[in-house]
């Protein structure tokens, strides 16, 4: 019955759009937005469940992950090469010798993770080629068979070495296109067919760029790569040339961190770059949204203390927002980012867990509809995130 599941929330709500948050109230049922309009008195409406003092945004974007690596335990030691880099990297000998079910599993985890803590839409870069992708599929079906409701994700696939046309194919059937570990991998030709390839069959191409020592950023731009990850080495030139591109950068704060690399958050606003948020290797950062925003605010105020505008971008590169583009792009037709009656979007509640960011709005002198995401990047955690759809 209407009335069983019918339920309003009045608060701040984050309509996106360049607008951020306003005052206002949305109905939800069944896991759909029916309403979404002013603020209402609820004196009058009788019978409907209604919680006040929310803060209602949509869920997050973590638009850089590697989720099959979180059964490593090796310790972080001896740098980007000797842990990370492929082929000899501790991580994928780690991925070599594992079977895939187990790496399944840690997909598994991660993504149940994500769930719990306000993440709704994902962007995973899988290693180890066609059994990578098999062990995607192994997490995603084991979830659904266990009824964990598990964000939505892009999925992207890797060679496993050297240029193999039977690989690709197979890599770019099963999955929503590549995503590199560098460019530098292949020679410019083999780059050339790859690419070919990929837009013949209208998926993503993506790389990493940039992370550990400073990569030219002409050929991702020329072969249309789309995002580019990292980017903790490149020069003010390279990110105009990227922003002039209209290529988006996923920054990966923690992961650069761990690395004693980070990304120049200030600059890359500077210079126009569209910012995107992840993760990265879930072995060594776990994909929690709140707290990568967390640093990256951190190293924000570092570089330019104060500035909140560059806070509230932040933020808004975080939400389910660029999934639109994603989704409009690339992928399968998928609408949850979108706030909007009638589609099932995600939302992410602050309630009475939450008082604190709460606070912080009401009493902090001066603060305005402006300030909220500053409150929220500053103050908040997965402990104050309900997921409205379920409440
Ligand atoms: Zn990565």
């Amino acid at each position: 019955m209407r009335e069983d599941t019918l339920r309003y929330y009045s608060g701040f709500i984050f309509r996106g759009d360049g607008i951020g948050f306003s005052e206002g109230t949305v109905a939800m049922e069944d896991g759909f937005v029916v309403e979404d309009g002013s603020p209402k008195n609820f004196g009058s409406i009788d019978g409907v469940k209604n919680t006040r003092n929310a803060i209602i945004a949509p869920l997050f974007f973590n638009a850089h992950t590697h989720l099959g690596d979180s059964f490593i335990t090796d310790p972080p030691q001896g740098g980007l090469e000797k842990m990370v880099i492929p082929p000899d990297g501790v991580k994928h000998q780690r991925l070599r010798s594992t079977p895939k079910k187990l790496i399944g599993e840690s997909i598994l985890r991660e993504l149940k993770f994500m769930a719990s803590s306000g993440t709704g839409f994902f962007c995973d870069y899988r290693e180890g080629g066609v059994n990578g992708l098999d062990a995607m599929n192994i997490a995603k079906e084991t979830g659904k068979i266990a009824g964990f409701d598990i964000p939505t994700g892009l999925v992207l696939g890797r060679p496993t070495a050297g240029l193999d046309f039977r690989e690709l194919d197979e890599l770019l059937e099963l999955s929503d296109g590549l995503g590199l570990n560098s460019l530098s991998d292949f020679s410019s030709d083999e780059i050339m067919e790859i690419t070919g390839l990929v837009q013949d069959r209208g998926k993503l191409f993506s790389t990493h760029l940039s992370e550990g020592r400073r990569e030219r950023p002409g050929p991702a731009v020329e072969c249309n790569a789309w995002p580019l990850i990292h980017l903790a080495c490149a020069t003010d030139d390279d990110l105009r040339k990227i922003a002039e591109a209209q290529v988006p950068v996923v920054v990966c704060p923690r992961s650069n961190l761990m690395f004693s690399l980070m990304p120049n958050v200030y600059r890359m606003i500077k210079a126009g770059v569209e910012i995107m948020i992840g993760t990265d290797n879930s072995f060594l950062t776990r994909p929690d949204m709140y707290a990568e925003l967390d640093v990256l605010y951190r190293i924000f105020m570092h570089m330019n203390r104060g500035e909140i505008d560059g806070i509230r971008k932040l933020y808004h590169s975080s939400l389910g927002i660029p999934l639109l583009e994603f989704g409009r792009k690339y992928a399968r037709g998928s609408h949850r980012g979108k706030f909007e009656t009638g589609f099932n979007i995600a939302v992410n509640g602050f309630t009475e867990g939450a008082q604190a960011v709460y606070q912080a709005i009401n009493n902090s002198v001066g603060a305005g509809m402006s300030e909220i995401e500053y409150f929220i990047v500053n103050r908040a955690s997965v402990m104050d995130v309900i997921d409205l759809r379920t409440a």
